[in-house]
């Protein structure tokens, strides 16, 4: 029975959730339920506090207002209580107390002491709070206000002998509004705005505009201004709810770009470790296909070779195709140990070209003799077109004689029914172009652009059978760079490929 170990991939996606993405969930639920009782609790302090503060004002205006009439009736009982007193020296309070609209002094027997004369509405006035008042009311000689229509009239009882008189008494609305309400009102500090309003909602003092502003407490006066009440409003924008929304913006904005931030380290944590595994599994294909790729031409360099030794081939004939064949299997020995030296050197950066100017037909031929044995035994069809007036161009004509060996092996490798080989050097613009083309297996297109990089094979079932170390392609892509130039592919699966080398026929300084 075989254990399989989750993938590292696996394993770094599940730590993923269960250390980011879970937590973060949780935080996520329990920020929104305590954001939800937050919001709850701060609008119902909100609004207890408000109503206290409304209340508050109202004791502090009805106070101001009840001293202020103290003050008056005090004045007026020591002007009543003047020996010799005649109710024309009450002329003097009307005068100096703006607060007095209207003053009238009626005795027990309803009779108008002060002033001489009221106008039909006022007398109307009086008479009704005559009927309003009790006997007892003048018995004990206290005083209380009484709502006649629409207006509050302060009635007190003053016991001057054994005589009471009765002071009526209307407030100027206005100095009322001034010295009374908007005084208080004004000293009131706060983010709310603090106003007085009449029975139909209209504001009678208000410390700052209302518009748009929402309404959160009222309190009520008591009898000295019954139809008014002190309300509290909040301004547009600034209530508890949206202040701790704001708060919570923040706090949602700055955990979501901790998440981001928190996120894309493990995005690319996540690349680098895929790359690495990835890397990894490469390599180790690497390592088996390079040993493998020893062993074979070895074991039919020693099989050979053993057999030429024990003098089992007796005719020539036969012993010069054992040659060949030692010769060959050696050829490609040296060709793969090249490789793999070549792109130790390439990784290290130790590889170094010496590029000078250099005829580019011969160091095609002499590639190609190479693997004139193997073309010859697979029944390749082979056509070179090199220009005979191709000018020197300036090669590392090793390194690109390598290139090119890299090329033609794999174009022999992944060759398909038809067998054909063609090469052509040409000059295309202001670069050489040498093309390796065969009527292969071909490659798919989104393979192209990977077959470059090193340890990079196409999936198993394509290169299945094939030997291969995955390094060639990246070494052939090196040497076209180190020369200023490129190395692209055409390619069609089914059809074959055409890799072309591309030199630039200057040299950058
Ligand atoms: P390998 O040692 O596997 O041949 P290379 O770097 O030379 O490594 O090539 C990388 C891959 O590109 C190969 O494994 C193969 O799948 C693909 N490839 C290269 N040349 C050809 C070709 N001429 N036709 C089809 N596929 C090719």
């Amino acid at each position: 029975m075989t254990i399989r170990l989750p993938s590292p991939l696996l394993r770094f996606s599940a730590f993923g959730l269960l250390a980011i993405v879970l937590p973060a969930a949780i935080l996520g639920v329990f920020g929104y339920v305590s954001l939800r009782k937050w919001e709850t609790s701060a609008e119902l302090l909100f609004r207890e506090q408000a109503r206290d503060l409304a209340s508050m004002t109202t004791e502090k205006v009805e106070m101001l207002l009840l001293r202020t009439e103290d003050e008056i009736l005090g004045r007026i009982e020591a002007i009543v209580r003047r020996p010799g007193f005649t109710p024309d020296a009450l002329r003097e309070v009307v005068a100096t107390a703006p607060f007095v609209e209207r003053l009238c002094l009626v005795d027990r027997q309803g009779r108008l002491l002060f002033p001489a004369a009221l106008t039909p509405e006022d007398m109307g006035a009086v008479s009704k709070l005559l009927v309003e008042i009790s006997q007892a009311f003048w018995e004990r000689g206290s005083r209380r206000h009484v709502v006649v229509g629409d207006q509050v009239i302060l009635a007190a009882v003053l016991r001057v002998g054994s005589d009471p008189l009765l002071v009526a008494l209307r407030r100027n609305p206005e100095v009322l509004r001034r010295e009374i309400v908007e005084k208080t009102l004004r000293a009131v500090e706060g983010p709310t705005i603090i106003a007085v309003i009449d029975d139909q909602d209209r504001p009678v003092y208000a410390r700052a505009p209302l518009d748009r502003a929402e309404r959160i407490a009222t309190a009520s006066f008591g009898a000295a201004l019954p139809s008014w009440r002190v309300a509290l409003y909040q301004p547009e924008g600034l209530s508890p709810r949206e202040a701790v929304r704001r708060q919570a913006t923040v706090f949602a904005i700055a955990f979501g770009l901790l998440l981001v931030v928190i996120v894309g380290g493990l995005v690319a944590t996540y690349r680098l470790v895929k790359r690495e595994t990835e890397m990894a599994r490469l390599k180790a294909d690497f390592v088996a296909n390079v040993s493998h790729d020893l062993k074979t031409p070895l074991s039919l360099i020693r099989m050979f070779g053993e057999t030429l030794q024990l003098g089992r081939v007796t005719e020539e004939a036969g012993r010069q195709e054992y040659y060949r064949v030692i010769t060959r299997e050696s050829e490609r020995l040296s060709r793969l140990i090249d490789n793999v030296l070549d792109f130790s050197r390439l990784e290290d950066g130790r590889r170094e070209y010496d590029i000078v100017t250099t005829a580019v037909e011969p160091v095609i031929r002499e590639t190609l003799e190479a693997f004139d044995y193997v073309l010859g035994q697979q029944g390749f069809k082979v056509e070179v077109t090199v220009p005979p007036d191709l000018p020197p161009v300036p090669l590392d004509a090793d390194a690109v004689g390598q290139a090119l060996a890299n090329l033609m092996d794999n174009a022999i490798k992944y060759s398909g029914d038809v067998n054909t080989l063609r090469i052509d050097a040409r000059i295309e613009g202001d670069a050489l172009a040498i093309s390796v083309a065969d009527t292969g297996i071909g490659i798919l297109p989104e393979e192209q652009p990977k077959i470059f990089e090193k340890f990079y094979r196409v999936g198993r079932s394509e290169t299945q059978g094939r030997r291969g170390s995955g390094v060639g392609l990246a070494l052939v892509r090196h040497v076209a760079q180190a020369h200023g130039g490129r190395v692209t592919v055409e390619s069609r699966p089914g059809e074959g490929s055409r890799f072309t080398l591309w030199f630039p026929l200057c040299r950058e300084s």
